[in-house]
């Protein structure tokens, strides 16, 4: 058994190689998106997946038939077990689900220091089904200047308010194109906007499949997961698109909708 100094010594090294990644996110129950994307991304690359299960969603490729939140209190309770025995690295949030999740996890984030965090705003799931309401949205502007990152799509964007509120709190946001033209545009691109204003894209060719189910959720996972390991956020963020896009050509294509993508090779 190690001794508690020779724990901490061992756990500071050991984050290096296999940086703990916490996900509080949403179930999906046909593995394409949420908790199920967010395990398979980060221990894909290398890190040590841990979770805050927010809710539970009755899913596959076609669409949400229920759903169902965890209280708050059970939320931070998953939270706290697993930050306070094992450390955490870096932590990606996606579905909340209510406004009284989003306060608490919001909470917790105060009593953080120095760890990254990376927020995907989710509203809406891949097949169309709302997953979180117009309380729950607002109450997203308290985590907002927690975050090191937040990673919305157009229309996320759109229901945040603009470009322009965003860029107000200062915080580094990610415009994710995927959505452009009713995702029909030749190209994909994807914008950085530091807290300073300045900008850095990245483009590259879209690929045309149905299979995109948990492109959000992958590419907030693998930032965080990236950001474990040390790397810059720019740097993060370039390999975190490179991994969605292998993912992309990956999908096994299963399902009669919008299905998983595939487990890449590295
Ligand atoms: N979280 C959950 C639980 C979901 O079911 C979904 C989509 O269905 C998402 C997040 C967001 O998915 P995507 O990564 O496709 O934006």
């Amino acid at each position: 058994m190690l001794l508690p100094r020779a724990r901490h010594e061992h756990d500071a090294a050991m984050s290096k190689t296999c940086p703990r990644v916490l996900s509080i996110a949403g179930s999906d129950s046909g593995g394409g998106a949420g908790i199920q994307a967010d395990i398979r991304t980060i221990s894909n690359l290398g890190g040590h997946a841990m979770t805050a299960i927010t809710g539970i969603t009755v899913q596959n490729s076609v669409g949400v038939t229920a759903a169902e939140l965890m209280t708050p209190e059970l939320v931070l309770a998953q939270v706290k077990a697993v930050v306070d025995d094992f450390g955490v690295d870096a932590i990606k949030i996606g579905m909340l689900g209510s406004p009284e999740i989003a306060l608490a996890v919001a909470g917790f984030l105060k009593s953080l220091r120095d760890v990254p965090v990376i927020f995907d705003p989710v509203m809406v799931a891949t097949s169309g089904a709302a997953l979180a309401d117009e309380r729950t949205v607002a109450a997203f502007q308290g985590l907002i200047p927690l975050s090191s990152l937040v990673t919305p799509n157009l229309d996320e964007m759109e229901r945040l308010g603009g470009e322009s509120v965003i860029a107000d709190y200062s915080v580094p946001f990610l415009v994710k194109g995927g959505h452009g033209d009713d995702g029909q545009s030749a190209s994909v691109i994807d914008r950085l906007v530091d807290m300073h204003g300045e900008q850095e894209r990245w483009e590259g060719s879209r690929i045309v499949t149905r299979h995109s189910h948990g492109t959000g959720c992958t590419l907030s996972a693998a930032i965080a997961t990236y950001l474990g390991h040390g790397e810059s956020l720019s740097d993060a963020i370039g390999k975190a698109r490179e991994y969605v896009r292998a993912s992309l050509k990956a999908a096994p294509g299963y399902g009669a909708g919008h299905g998983p993508m595939g487990v890449p090779r590295l």
